[in-house]
């Protein structure tokens, strides 16, 4: 499978920042697609069906797995994640940039079926700064707390087979460093000989 579009895979344990990094990069590029997934677990505070996820029950969650719907998907925290096939395909085929914010399993997944994948694991400048910023956001209880940390010793060991690292130790350092990512992807050959293809044939390129 080799399409037009990029497909940026995002992971991080709990706390190092993930989903503020991705927000703040969506934010920065209108080019970048995301990707809602679907979950079995239940909404959370303000999250929305179809905003943060689509929210569906195990049973159809299941379904969809023996339907072949998704792409990927994998048991995080007890709970179920799946990116959705239709979606995510149809968009790099029209030549779409897309990212996922999801977990290692997913993105080790999406690495085996789709090689071009290019996978990104954000990690915290280091265990105690990790701990304080999941004490820091203060709904969660200390056994919740401790269950995120012994997770994040399995997820982190996974990093080395990621192909870029983002330590997440002043925010807006990680956002750029998450820009010039994307922004090195769109700069290989293949991809220039897409967008600057007038160039390409001026000059005789393949
Ligand atoms: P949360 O329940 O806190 O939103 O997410 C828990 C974990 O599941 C996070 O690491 C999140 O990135 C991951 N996740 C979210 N969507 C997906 C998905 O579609 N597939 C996989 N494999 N993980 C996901």
């Amino acid at each position: 499978m080799e399409y037009p579009g990029n497909l940026f895979v995002v992971a991080a344990p709990s706390g190092a920042g993930k989903s503020s990094l991705v927000k703040a990069l969506l934010e920065l590029d209108a080019k970048l697609a995301v990707s809602v997934s679907h979950t079995s677990r239940a909404p959370r505070g303000q999250e929305q069906h179809g905003r943060e996820y689509w929210f569906i029950t195990a049973e159809e969650f299941r379904a969809k797995v023996e339907h072949g719907d998704f792409f990927e998907w994998a048991e995080v925290h007890g709970n179920l994640y799946g990116t959705s096939r239709a979606g995510i395909e149809k968009r790099l085929a029209d030549g779409e940039d897309v990212v996922l914010e999801i977990d290692y399993q997913g993105a080790l997944q999406i690495k085996q079926l789709f090689p071009h994948a290019v996978l990104i694991f954000i990690l915290p400048p280091s265990w105690e700064e990790l701990m304080q910023r999941l004490n820091r956001r203060g709904d969660t209880a200390p056994e919740v707390i401790a269950q995120r940390m012994a997770n994040a010793r399995v997820e982190v060991a996974q990093a080395q087979h990621f192909d870029f690292v983002v330590v997440n130790a002043v925010f807006d350092t990680a956002v750029f460093d998450l820009k010039t990512i994307v922004h090195a992807q769109r700069l290989k050959y293949a991809a220039q000989r897409r967008n600057r293809s007038t160039v390409f044939r001026a000059l005789d390129l393949p």
